[in-house]
């Protein structure tokens, strides 16, 4: 029932927990973060509570980028399996996503009736679809474009490629979703408060638009690609 992403110089599960904690008010089953170093990409997961989740994450792993989500299920169990981050097949993207996709098994039937699938979440046709959509020769950030053109319903999501871990790819549909601004850092969150521990500076997303986020660099784009230009405010909210 929440997102937030963290891609800057910090200690990426630290921040990702805390900003979790902060959206506990929301309500949710289970939460997960996935991480990124040199090694790879790590993903926690756990039914329950952030406490939970907290004592899963390996404390010696070091990373500067994650994404991290509480989830309220609505297509599967609340389960360990069920929780998000999802992986694609070749474990190549990484995704966490809140919302509802309507037209998940036509996109299953659709697109992929070959992929073996290993939650019973809509979420995880997401991630699949960009593995599709890459291994046909699309760039990760057009695959995405194309993967998110596809879907019905509602969506606030961020997926990570572990084939290029200085950057988070973020989408928007009929979900809550803010980008914080700060410098060299940059993060990705459903509500500001779970990211005032970084930044009070913010970007909304509009509906079905993407972003692509760097420690440097924000750049919001239409799914066809046009680029979107957004000024920045400054939340006036306690932390
Ligand atoms: N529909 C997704 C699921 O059931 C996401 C739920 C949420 O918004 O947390 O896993």
């Amino acid at each position: 029932c929440g997102i937030v992403g963290y891609i800057g110089t910090a200690d990426a599960k630290e921040i990702l927990l805390r900003g979790l904690e902060k959206l506990e008010y929301r309500g949710y089953d289970s939460a997960g973060i996935a991480v990124a170093n040199e090694k790879g990409v790590h993903v926690y997961k756990e039914k329950g509570r952030i406490a939970a989740l907290r004592e899963a994450v390996d404390p010696m792993q070091q990373s500067d980028v994650g994404i991290g989500h509480t989830r309220w299920a609505t297509h599967g169990v609340p389960s360990q399996l069920n929780a998000h981050p999802h992986q694609s097949s070749n474990s190549r993207f990484t995704i966490v996503h809140n919302g509802v996709i309507e037209n998940y098994e036509q996109i299953r039937r659709e697109f992929l009736p070959n992929v073996n699938m290993v939650s019973d979440t809509d979420t995880e046709i997401i991630v699949q679809l960009v593995e599709v959509f890459s291994k046909d020769g699309l760039s990760t950030e057009q695959a995405f474009r194309k993967t998110l053109s596809q879907l019905e319903g509602s969506y606030a999501t961020a997926l990570i490629d572990d084939e290029d871990r200085e950057t988070i790819y973020v989408g928007k549909n009929k979900s809550p979703l803010l980008i914080g601004l700060s410098d060299g850092v940059n993060v990705v969150a459903s509500d500001a408060m779970a990211m005032l521990q970084v930044t009070n500076e913010f970007v909304e997303i509009e509906d079905k638009e993407v972003v692509i986020v760097t420690r440097g660099e924000v750049q919001i784009k239409k799914l066809n690609g046009e680029e979107v230009d957004r000024d920045s405010y400054i939340a006036e909210i306690d932390s």
